[in-house]
């Protein structure tokens, strides 16, 4: 699939918003402008362009709202000290976008255009890039089934849109580790089903299991696998990784019932050149818990986009805490920290590529 075209861009007129730039609670403040293109059946996409964030008319009948065939992505935009603004990794996320497009039967996209409209909706927005360190412009490319049609098959008509709000750090010095539970009883996703895409029924599917948690004072869930109900598979909408001895990171082999993180893959690349080890296995609960209480794992963390990782101080398990690394965030878990946030916001080179 080829688009490339230059895309059409109506400023907006507005230049009352004081506060660009300025993280709100994540998610909640918004850039001036979205991109949006439309997809009919057989005359592919078309109306490319960036314009004034807007509401989206929908038919009460559309696909998307009976029967949640939606995608979306989550990657940021950072803030260098030279004042420039990159991406990272963006390609891939692009391509995760039309992994989980194909899954829920929905059209792809052409990842160097969905790419050039990443880049221009930055460009466009960038006084909305935040320069508190840690901080960032968080992008938000969705797709979502709009055909006004109440039988269930997939839809023959899509909007793809990308929005943006600027975020806070996430891993601060005054953040204390994560509470865990691990949900012994509910499950995210199942093998053969949906869990290696990113659409929106597994997470409104975690939502009351994660609401319970967090009336009960815990941070995060623990999903475990859902046909034995025994191996690790994420935490919240992170992938998970423990620390062996203070040099080995294991982290869940990909499933089919898990995302296949982008940080994730990234540690997995960074960490032989940190002189860690890695290894992606199955990870029993039971046996990751005794290590846990043995000292053997000596640092658990979550990883993702919105955190880059997250220490996990404790882990709940029928009814009984295991408690990491004294419930402090360790050396590899800072370490892989750094690495990472340095590449993002440009204070080393950029071995990899990963930077636009
Ligand atoms: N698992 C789930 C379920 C997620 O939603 C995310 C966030 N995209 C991740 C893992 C981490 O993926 P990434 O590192 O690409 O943000």
């Amino acid at each position: 699939m080829n688009q490339a075209q230059s895309i059409p861009i109506h400023r907006s007129n507005d230049n009352s918003i004081g506060h660009r730039g300025k993280a709100g609670a994540f998610g909640t403040t918004f850039g001036d402008h979205m991109f949006s293109q439309d997809f009919d059946g057989d005359q592919g996409w078309s109306e490319a362009g960036i314009h004034p964030l807007n509401g989206i008319r929908l038919h009460p009948a559309a696909s998307v709202l009976h029967y949640g065939q939606e995608i979306f992505e989550g990657l940021k935009a950072y803030r260098r000290a030279d004042g420039e603004v990159c991406l990272f990794r963006a390609i891939e996320n692009c391509r995760r976008f039309n992994r989980s497009a194909a899954r829920m039967a929905m059209p792809e996209v052409d990842e160097n255009f969905h790419l050039q409209a990443l880049c221009e909706l930055v460009a466009l927005d960038k006084d909305w890039v935040p320069s508190e360190p840690g901080s960032s412009l968080y992008l938000r490319p969705a797709m979502i089934a709009t055909s006004p049609r109440l039988g269930l098959a997939a839809s023959t008509q899509y909007k793809h849109f990308i929005i943006s709000s600027p975020v806070a750090a996430y891993f601060g010095d005054g953040h204390s580790p994560l509470s865990v539970l691990v949900s012994d009883h509910h499950r995210r996703a199942v093998k053969g089903g949906v869990g290696e895409a990113k659409t929106g029924g597994n997470y409104a599917a975690s939502l009351q299991v994660s609401e319970a948690a967090s009336r009960n004072g815990f941070d995060q869930v623990l999903w475990l696998d859902a046909i034995e109900g025994k191996y690790i598979e994420e935490v919240g909408a992170m992938n998970i990784c423990f620390v062996y001895d203070n040099e080995k990171i294991v982290t869940p082999a990909l499933s089919g019932s898990i995302l296949e993180g982008i940080t994730r893959d990234s540690i997995l690349k960074l960490a032989p050149h940190l002189g860690l080890y890695i290894e992606e296995s199955r990870l029993a609960i039971t046996e990751v818990l005794d290590d846990i209480d043995s000292g053997r794992i000596t640092e658990v963390f979550g990883c993702g986009t919105a955190a880059v990782v997250s220490p996990v101080g404790t882990l709940t398990y029928k009814g009984e805490a295991h408690t990491v690394n004294n419930n402090m965030p360790g050396r590899v878990t800072r370490l892989i920290h750094r690495e990472i946030t340095n590449i993002q916001y440009g204070e080393v080179d950029d071995p990899y590529g990963w930077i636009t």
